[in-house]
């Protein structure tokens, strides 16, 4: 069993470790953004209460986020462990964290706010089927056009300079301090997200001690290619 937190700001490319990591090692991505959009789309009791929160223009508070993470852990769908994304995200969820399970380390990848901000701002996504490209390290063969569907490519509305320094803000506000709770249980280890993908994941790997599995190493390979755009 094998249960780890990974943490690092937005456009880390966390996601992505964490999808490689799970796919090796029969682990559960658990993606707490994913599992509220779940709720919303299936119209839950939880969805009603979400909604009438943010109607109210309230932030949705940690009771009601640890309520559905709790929910989701409960499931004990994942027979060989889990990693969790986007969960905690501040001290009293932190905390309530670990008063209620044991985890076996937090995968902190770290990259410069710089470096995620010049990512993010070259980021561009297909309209017609969603693919993603960086225009620096993942460019479309023409310009701002699909390679697969000739789509055109267009910048994801929420990736202003403003929007992203704001959750940066946030991040480094709220969530970064927590790693020092989970540092003084020599919890952390902390990983250079600079690196390309599949390098990135080999460190990972190397410093959890996780032994290479016997599954063919050309998935990991594949995902770490579709994974660098
Ligand atoms: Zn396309």
């Amino acid at each position: 069993m094998q249960k780890f937190i990974i943490m690092g700001v937005q456009g880390c490319g966390k996601g992505t470790q964490a999808k490689m990591l799970c796919q090796d090692f029969d682990l559960v991505h658990i993606c707490v953004g994913d599992v509220f959009r779940w709720h919303i789309q299936s119209h839950t009791k939880m969805a009603a209460r979400i909604n009438r929160i943010m109607a109210a223009g309230n932030l949705v508070p940690d009771d009601i986020v640890e309520e559905v993470v709790k929910a989701r852990l409960d499931l004990h769908d994942w027979n060989f462990g889990f990693v969790l994304d986007g969960f905690p995200r501040n001290h009293h969820q932190a905390e309530f964290f670990l008063e209620s399970y044991d985890i076996d380390a937090v995968i902190h990848i770290d990259v410069p706010d710089e470096v995620v901000i010049e990512r993010l701002q070259n980021r561009r996504l297909c309209s017609r089927c969603g693919l993603d490209y960086n225009l620096i390290y993942c460019r479309p063969a023409a310009n701002l056009v699909c390679d697969v569907c000739k789509g055109a490519l267009i910048a994801r509305f929420d990736d202003t300079p403003e929007a992203v320094r704001s959750r940066m803000r946030d991040y480094h506000g709220k969530t970064a301090p927590i790693l020092d709770l989970f540092r003084k249980k020599e919890l952390v280890i902390s990983i250079d997200g600079t690196a390309p993908p599949p390098d990135i994941q080999t460190e990972i790997r190397r410093k959890l001690s996780l032994k290479v599995p016997p599954k063919s190493p050309s998935k990991a390979q594949a995902m770490a290619a579709a994974a660098a755009g």
